[in-house]
C-alpha cells in the first residue's frame, strides 16, 4: 500500500510539505485520518528545546538572581563551543559593572579533612547572619582522570536545599587552566547576582591550591590534628599561601590533640614570611560537626576583609590576580595558536625526531619552529 502524506491540523499553512506526517492507509480507511505510530512516537520523543535566551534575558535574570538563569549562564561559560564562548564573553562584559562586591573565600584540604561538612556548617552560619552564599568547586581529579573527588551528590545536602545558597559542582574535564577560567567567570556571574560570599572549594592534592589561591581574597587551609604534614600531602608551599589554617575535628578525644597541633602549626608559621605586610596568618581550631569555632573563623575573615579594604590590600591583591590571569590567558592562547598551526603540526614530528636522534640541539629546534610559525602565521594573516 502506497503511503500518502497529510498535513496534521497543528501544522501552520505556511509550513512546507516537510512538516506533513506519513500516513498509511489501513484496511477500511478512505482518508488519511490515521497518523502512523512511528511518526507520532518520533514527535513525542523529540526533546523539547529550551527557549534561547538573549543577552538581555541573561543579564536581567542574573541581576534579579533567578537561579535557573544563573545556572544557564554558568553552563554557557562552561561550554567549549566557539559560539557559546563568544556569547559568554559578551555576557560577562555586560555584568562586569555589577561584580566585585562579594568576599571570595578559598577552602582547601585533603579528602576527608571535612571540607564539605565545614562548608555546610559555615555556610548555614553565614545564612543565619543574613548572607547569601555561592559555592563553586574546582576538582583537579576531573582534569586528570575525568573522575571526581568532589563530585559526590550527597555533599552539602542541607545547604543545597536553602534558597539563599547556590551550589555549583566543578566543571568537568579539560585542563586545570580551563576549569579555573570557567570558575573565575562563574564567580563573576554569582557576584552580579548579588551573593555576598563566594566559596571556591578544592581538594588539596597539588596544583589546584595555587589556582584557587589566585582567585580568592582569603585562602583557608583545613587540616587535621595528629596526621603528619606528609600524610596530609600538605607541602610547606601551601602553608605559605594560607591566610588562615583551621584545624577541623576539634571535638571529643581529638580536642586536646587539635590544640596541640594548633600550637605546632603556629610555631612553624613563625618561620614563614607572610605573603603580605598587611596580614599575619593565624591557626585556629573548629569542629564542623559540632558547630564550634565556626563564628570565630568568620570573625577572623571579617576582620581581614575590613583591614584589607581600609589598607587597599584587597584591591591590590585583586588587581594583581586579574593581571596574572590575563597574562596566563595570553600564554594559553599563544600556545594554542602555535601548536594548532598547520605548519607546526606538519613540521613538529620531524624536528622532534631530529632532536631525539641528537642531530639538532633543543634550543636550535625551538628557534627553527618559532621562526617557521612566525613566518607562516604572519604571512597568512596579512
Ligand atoms: P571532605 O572530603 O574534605 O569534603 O570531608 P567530609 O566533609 O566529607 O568529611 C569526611 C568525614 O569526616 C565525614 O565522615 C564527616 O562526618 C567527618 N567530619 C567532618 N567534620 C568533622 C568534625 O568536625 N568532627 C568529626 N568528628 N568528624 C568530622
Amino acid at each position: 500500500m502506497e503511503p500518502i502524506t497529510r498535513k496534521p491540523e497543528w501544522v501552520p499553512d505556511s509550513y512546507s510539505e516537510g512538516f506533513a506526517s506519513q500516513v498509511v492507509m489501513a484496511q477500511g480507511m478512505h482518508d488519511g485520518s490515521l497518523v502512523s505510530h512511528k511518526a507520532t512516537a518520533q514527535k513525542i520523543s523529540k526533546p523539547i528545546r529550551r527557549q534561547l535566551l538573549s543577552i538581555d534575558d541573561y543579564v536581567e535574570g542574573i541581576l534579579s538572581c533567578k537561579r535557573a538563569i544563573i545556572g544557564r549562564a554558568i553552563t554557557l561559560i562552561e561550554s567549549n563551543a566557539h559560539s557559546h564562548m563568544e556569547t559568554a564573553q559578551t555576557l560577562l562584559r555586560h555584568i562586569m559593572p555589577h561584580t566585585g562586591k562579594a568576599i571570595r573565600i578559598g577552602v582547601t584540604g585533603v579528602p576527608g579533612v571535612g571540607k564539605s561538612t565545614f562548608i555546610e556548617t559555615f555556610g548555614s552560619y553565614l545564612i543565619e547572619q543574613g548572607k547569601r552564599l555561592a559555592v563553586l568547586a574546582i576538582d583537579p581529579s576531573s582534569c586528570i582522570s575525568g573522575g571526581s573527588i568532589l563530585g559526590d551528590k550527597t555533599r552539602m545536602e542541607k545547604l543545597s536545599r536553602n534558597d539563599k545558597c547556590f551550589i555549583r559542582p566543578s566543571p568537568s574535564g579539560g585542563t586545570l587552566g580551563g576549569v579555573a577560567r570557567k570558575t573565575r567567570e562563574s564567580m563573576l556571574v554569582c557576584e552580579a547576582a548579588g551573593f555576598d560570599v563566594i566559596i571556591v572549594e578544592t581538594v588539596g592534592v597539588g596544583q589546584s591550591e595555587f589556582t584557587v589561591r589566585s582567585m580568592v581574597d582569603f585562602f583557608l587551609l583545613l587540616m587535621l590534628a595528629g596526621a603528619g604534614d606528609e600524610l596530609q600531602g600538605i607541602k610547606r608551599g601551601i602553608m605559605e599561601l594560607a591566610d588562615a589554617i583551621l584545624i577541623n575535628k576539634a571535638d571529643g578525644d581529638n580536642k586536646v590533640k587539635a590544640e596541640f597541633a594548633r600550637n605546632e602549626y603556629e610555631r612553624s608559621l613563625h618561620y614563614i614570611k607572610p605573603i603580605s605586610d598587611h596580614w599575619t596568618p593565624g591557626v585556629f581550631t573548629c569542629s564542623a560537626m559540632e558547630n564550634s569555632g565556626i563564628s570565630d573563623i568568620w570573625s577572623v575573615i571579617e576582620s581581614y576583609w575590613q583591614k584589607g579594604l581600609d589598607s587597599g590590600y584587597i584591591i591590590e591583591r585583586r588587581q594583581a590576580q586579574t593581571l596574572n590571569w590575563m597574562r596566563e590567558m595570553i600564554d594559553d592562547h599563544l600556545k594554542s595558536l602555535f601548536y594548532s598551526h598547520p605548519t607546526i603540526e606538519n613540521q613538529f614530528p620531524k624536528i622532534e625526531a631530529l632532536v631525539l636522534s641528537g642531530n639538532l640541539p633543543p634550543s636550535a629546534a625551538v628557534k627553527e619552529l618559532i621562526d617557521l610559525w612566525h613566518n607562516h602565521y604572519f604571512n597568512h594573516s596579512e
